[in-house]
């Protein structure tokens, strides 16, 4: 008989499962605690649980945690963990601390069917989608792992949690919400909505359900101003263009408890880096848009290139020349600041070790190939007027909406 994992149940799933073993609700939430508050995997450890409960998961039951493959720790103190899921798949997970938060950067696929032209996951192609019992040994091991590193005891280490690792989280919508839910439970993480972002490339039914089951945090990876320049840069777009992404998003707000829409936008040089093309987004989003005025900040993502991209990063003056059409358009923005680039886990760099790892990279490598050989629309590049009085924030508050980092998008 192959054991329960108990990871892969939010609350609810769990009272129901103990209620399979004839146990009362509260007897789940002990157990929901002692696993996720408490970091135990041995039942035996869990003290105040019925030892005929103990008796009945031992065996029937088990909290099962990722393989770790490798970890490496950055000089700023940002954490990387490649794990092992089997099947020749590997996925990594990124820990950025800050003085004002620990953000955890979790993965919700091996390899990515989006196949976005900046992304080194893109360029891996689709292995599978992660149980929500994967999704959540990410958080799982980082929280209590770090706890024990750090000594803090029973304190949190983890404040916010971005679904910015490898995948698209709304592509497998099934495993993310109880996952989500597990985050959320003030017996499970006790995250704060606005301290779970969930991002996506732009799966517009997903966005909508997601809006009505579990309104965390939304970012959206926009990257360009035009359908032409995004059906290239985000497939995904040939489906969901952007005047409908934008009604979704629109749509969401009615719901979320945020009050704006993060539009992540990896900036890449001569492509989608013009002042025009900024100005092209100030239009998109303002009251004559498509969708009206979309309450939303801009984080602004340096590329990190890889080479089969054939992609360069945007110049320090276009992005602030960028930023500064923006800022003086009246949107909030910020440009992300690069973290744990000695260990590769900076935005978009996550693939390189993984990529040997995966089935997908060998699966598909004829189809990589293939796609670093279609066409980029370039747009035109401008002079860039003056950065010295660009206002950009290197880093977003603790109470900014958004507020991500290192991401892959
Ligand atoms: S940016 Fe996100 S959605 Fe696009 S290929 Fe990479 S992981 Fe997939």
């Amino acid at each position: 008989m192959t054991a329960v994992n108990l990871l892969d149940f939010d609350l609810d799933a769990l009272a129901a499962y103990c209620e399979q073993l004839g146990e009362k609700r509260f007897r789940a939430t002990q157990l929901f605690r002692w696993i996720h508050q408490k970091g135990a995997r041995d039942f035996a450890q869990m003290s105040d649980l019925a030892k005929s409960l103990r008796d009945k998961l031992a065996g029937r039951a088990q909290i099962q945690a990722l393989a770790i493959i490798s970890e490496h720790v950055s000089a700023d103190g940002t954490v990387k963990w490649l794990f092992d899921v089997g099947g020749g798949d590997a996925v990594e997970t990124v820990f950025i601390p800050e003085d004002d938060r620990g953000t955890l950067c979790i993965s919700s696929q091996a390899g990515c069917a989006v196949g976005c032209r900046f992304c080194s996951t893109g360029h891996q192609g689709f292995s599978r989608n992660l149980s929500t019992g994967e999704i959540l040994a990410q958080l799982w091991h980082a929280e209590h792992a770090l706890r024990a590193r750090l000594g803090t005891g029973s304190e949190r280490v983890i404040s916010n949690v971005v679904m910015m690792g490898m995948g698209e989280p709304l592509q497998n919508y099934s495993a993310l919400v109880p996952a989500l839910r597990v985050m959320l439970d003030d017996h499970g993480y006790g995250l704060s909505r606005r301290r779970v972002t969930v991002s996506t490339s732009g799966v517009v039914p997903m966005i909508d359900r997601l809006r009505e089951d579990c309104p965390v945090a939304l970012a959206v990876s926009l990257h360009a101003s035009s359908d032409a320049l995004r059906d290239e840069l985000v497939p995904l777009n040939r489906k969901y263009p952007i005047a409908e992404l934008l009604q979704a998003c629109q749509r969401y707000l009615e719901a979320a408890p945020r009050d704006f829409i993060t539009f992540e936008y990896c900036m890449l040089d001569g492509v989608n880096d013009s002042e025009a093309q900024a100005r092209e987004l100030l239009a998109l989003v303002g009251p004559r848009g498509p969708a009206g005025r979309v309450p939303c900040k801009f984080n602004l993502i340096p590329f990190n290139p890889f080479p089969a991209s054939g992609l360069v990063r945007s110049k320090p003056a276009q992005v602030q020349a960028f930023a500064k059409v923006l800022i003086e358009g009246g949107l909030v923005t910020t440009v992300r600041k690069t973290r744990g680039d000695d260990i590769d886990a900076a935005c978009g760099q996550l693939a390189g070790e993984v990529q040997d790892r995966t089935n997908a990279a060998r699966r598909l490598a004829g189809a990589r190939e293939r796609a670093v050989q279609i066409p980029l629309v370039a747009a035109p590049l401008q002079t860039p007027t003056s950065s010295a009085n660009t206002m950009m924030a290197s880093s977003s508050p603790a109470d900014r909406p958004g507020a991500t980092r290192e991401t892959r998008r």
